[in-house]
């Protein structure tokens, strides 16, 4: 069980649908402590602007006693790691996810793909590599994850990739190579509805199955996530 959702979409990224209000009602049925709001980066067709990202410091880190971060899926747009919000941005954000997505970047060769992981892992003001796992973006799993383990940036377990594909082997290897390089992950729904937050029981059967140790999941309660954010981005500002 996971008690903090590190990825989830609201309608604000254009092709999801619950609201912020109704995301904080089903964590409160579900007994998650809180979660983080994660719309899509500005480069998704419909998708939030810059505008919305910089007001996002209105929305209260506390709803009826639910937990919130402000944060952002950021698209990966190069083999660089370049990302779709400027540096500025992306630094008042509580929590960065950085993902392929297909409609953004073409996938290349695996040498590419490791390029700009390994950039974006480097990145200090990112956080989290979205979905890994997915899609043909294949990489050198051992190099990136040694850079993670050495910076602190989180491997995401994706709960939207093992619906769409429940035998997804390169999850597997990826959560097999962090658990033998003792690298942090976390477990995040990807949710589109407000009902899906927290729902990661193919991720946590997947997790179960290669007996993946309790301590380096780092979304298991509000205060361990949020203490990890703040060592690695100490500017931030929320209450642990
Ligand atoms: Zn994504
Ligand atoms: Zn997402």
């Amino acid at each position: 069980m996971i008690k903090f959702d590190c990825h989830v979409h609201t309608v604000a990224s254009g092709h999801a649908f619950g609201t912020i209000e109704e995301i904080a009602g089903y964590c409160r049925r579900k007994g998650l402590e809180g979660f983080v709001l994660t719309d899509h980066g500005p480069a998704i067709p419909g998708s939030a602007n810059d505008l919305y990202f910089s007001a996002i410091k209105l929305v209260p880190r506390e709803l009826d006693g639910v937990q919130l971060l402000r944060g952002v899926e950021a698209n990966i747009m190069d083999y660089n790691g370049s990302l779709d919000l400027p540096d500025r941005a992306l630094r008042q954000l509580d929590v960065v996810i950085a993902s392929f997505h297909d409609v953004i970047i073409e996938s290349s060769t695996i040498e590419n793909h490791t390029k700009a992981l390994l950039s974006l892992a480097h990145n200090p003001l990112v956080d989290i590599l979205g979905h890994t796992g997915r899609g043909p973006y294949r990489f050198d799993i051992p190099t990136v994850l040694q850079a993670c383990k050495d910076t602190g940036t989180l491997v995401e377990v994706n709960q939207w990739t093992l619906k769409g594909d429940p035998n997804n082997q390169a999850c597997m290897e990826i959560a097999k190579a962090c658990k033998a390089l003792q690298v942090p992950i976390v477990i995040n729904s990807d949710a589109h509805t407000a009902d899906a937050v927290g729902r990661v029981d193919l991720s946590l059967e997947l997790l179960q199955s290669i007996d993946f140790p309790e301590d380096l999941i780092m979304n298991r309660t509000a205060k361990v996530f949020k203490t990890h954010i703040k060592q690695k981005k100490p500017w931030l500002d929320f209450e642990i």
